[in-house]
């Protein structure tokens, strides 16, 4: 893991990792430990604690203690102390890149880029605010104030794939809200989530943020938890299905962000010299695992053979490791590569075309690594395009007919993103309003900001983050009416 530097006592070490339970750092209750593989190079990384159901009661109590307290603290300054960690965050930014390379295989730049997007995300939570009271009513007969109230304790459940962004969309916004958050992160990226909680120790009384590492039951103990009262989950489709079922026990509340399988729709006007690369770069963006992404490229006929082929040259520069700022690196567990590589077999044994890349993997890489791969339009009920890749496969398909475009990108049940690209900024909106997503963009892909609210539509997510959509999930809402004369 990244090295300690000692230029400064804010900074944080990344050798051990501890989980984090009622201000301190801590071993599981079994003294167990477990570790994963840095999927470049499949060395062994550090141990972490082997958490279990007693762990998790010894967290949900010491976060139902200080509940109280972190809810009755005024908004500005629960806001204060979530920007001072966005501060020490990016002090530690380093540290956080270098160990996110080894933990999920990103590149360091990719790893630095994840690390700038959540401090700005941080801050741009700890700017909203929800109003206070305000008056709905107020007359001879009647006056009513609505106001929003905390939850109570929450679980923030979290993948492998951006576990430093997606951790601290879910943290910025529970925290402020008033809401204590234990974190628990994938079994496949535990490291920088444990940090993350290591470092709110400084800013956050204790029980505030706590964080707990452990193997795939750790997230099943905690929804069933009874103290428990709101799940935030990111993850795949089946795992959403099942936080719900285990929520409808006690009626937790929840908010699920779930996988995605983005349609980019490309219009006859565009640059391809400038778009062509732009797209590829985006869809092979953290190896291609990224919730919201160009998975399915529709290009128009008149443009599709030119608009390929800059694609092919983007994907074909692309060097295979995690060290360069033109670099794609390893898919991120063996698990993941292995769902990757049944799809490369899939595209092998219906015979698709394969303009750039490879169905089998690079030889002698050693790690998880697998070739940006561009499938040449293939047919629509080929597995690349029904199913998320969330890896290096991209399928690239020709459209002429504008409305069955929009339908063919509809005709899913993923609903997390989607994209228009043209010159004619009017046009690409009436398609954008057509496709059903929680989130289109014209011209661009995958952009986020704390201020937006981000949700599913079908089956990628229950509710949003961002926004003040997102904090409003964090909290109940009351209505005080007082009946007059
Ligand atoms: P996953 O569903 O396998 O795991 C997600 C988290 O859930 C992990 O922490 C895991 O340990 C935990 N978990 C597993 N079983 C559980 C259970 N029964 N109860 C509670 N928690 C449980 O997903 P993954 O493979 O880690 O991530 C990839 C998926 O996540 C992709 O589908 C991707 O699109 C999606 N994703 C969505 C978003 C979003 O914001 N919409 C963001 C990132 C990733």
């Amino acid at each position: 893991m990244a090295s300690m530097s000692n230029t400064s006592g804010l900074e944080l070490e990344f050798t051990s990792f501890f989980n984090v339970v009622d201000g301190e750092l801590c071993k599981a209750y079994s003294n167990k430990f477990r570790s994963t593989l840095n999927p470049a190079t499949l060395n062994q990384n550090p141990e972490v604690p082997f958490s279990s159901a007693e762990d998790v009661d010894r967290a949900v109590d010491a976060a139902r203690k200080a509940a109280k307290s972190w809810a009755t603290l005024p908004w500005k300054v629960r806001q204060e102390a979530v920007a001072k960690f966005a501060d020490a965050l990016e002090a530690n930014s380093n540290g956080f890149a270098q160990t996110l390379v080894q933990e999920q295989g990103k590149t360091i730049h990719e790893a630095r880029g994840e690390l700038y997007l959540t401090v700005q995300y941080l801050r741009g939570t700890a700017s909203l605010t929800l109003p206070g009271d305000e008056l709905i009513d107020n007359n001879e007969q009647r006056k009513a104030v609505r106001r929003y109230t905390p939850l109570g304790v929450a679980v923030g459940i979290v993948p492998w794939n951006y576990p430093v962004y997606l951790a601290c969309q879910r943290v910025g916004q529970a925290l402020i809200t008033g809401n204590p958050i234990i974190l628990k992160p994938s079994p496949f990226a535990p490291y920088c989530n444990l940090k993350l909680a290591e470092l709110g120790l400084r800013f956050f009384p204790p029980g505030v943020f706590q964080a707990l590492s452990g193997e795939a039951d750790l997230g099943s103990i905690l929804t069933a938890h009874p103290s428990v009262d709101l799940i935030t989950f990111a993850g795949s489709v089946a795992t959403g299905k099942k936080v719900m079922e285990a929520c409808s026990k006690t009626l937790k509340r929840m908010v699920l962000e779930l996988g995605g399988n983005d349609p980019a729709i490309v219009m006859p006007d565009v640059d391809i010299a400038t778009i062509a690369p732009t797209i590829a770069y985006l869809a092979f963006a953290n190896s291609g695992q990224i919730c919201t992404l160009p998975k399915r490229v529709y290009v128009h006929e008149s443009i599709y053979d030119n608009f390929l082929s800059g694609m092919v040259n983007y994907a074909k520069n692309l060097k295979l490791r995690t060290d360069e700022a033109v670099a794609i690196g390893p898919v991120s567990n063996k698990a993941q590569y292995d769902s990757v590589k049944s799809l490369l077999a899939d595209t092998e044994t219906r015979n698709l075309s394969i303009a750039a890349g490879s169905t089998k993997p690079p030889p002698n890489l050693g790690g998880y690594y697998l070739m940006p791969t561009l499938v040449d339009n293939p047919p629509d009920d080929a597995r690349v395009v029904v199913e998320e890749p969330f890896g290096p496969i991209l399928p690239v398909l020709k459209w002429s007919n504008e409305e069955e475009v929009i339908q063919r990108a509809n005709d899913t049940n993923y609903g997390l993103g989607a994209s228009v690209w043209s010159k004619d900024i009017t046009n690409a909106e009436r398609i954008a309003r057509q496709l059903q997503a929680g989130c289109v963009w014209i011209n661009t892909h995958a952009e986020l900001d704390a201020k937006f609210p981000f949700g599913g539509y079908k089956q990628s997510g229950i509710g949003a983050e961002g926004g003040l959509e997102g904090l409003k999930g964090y909290c109940n809402v009351q209505v005080i009416w007082s009946k007059l004369g």
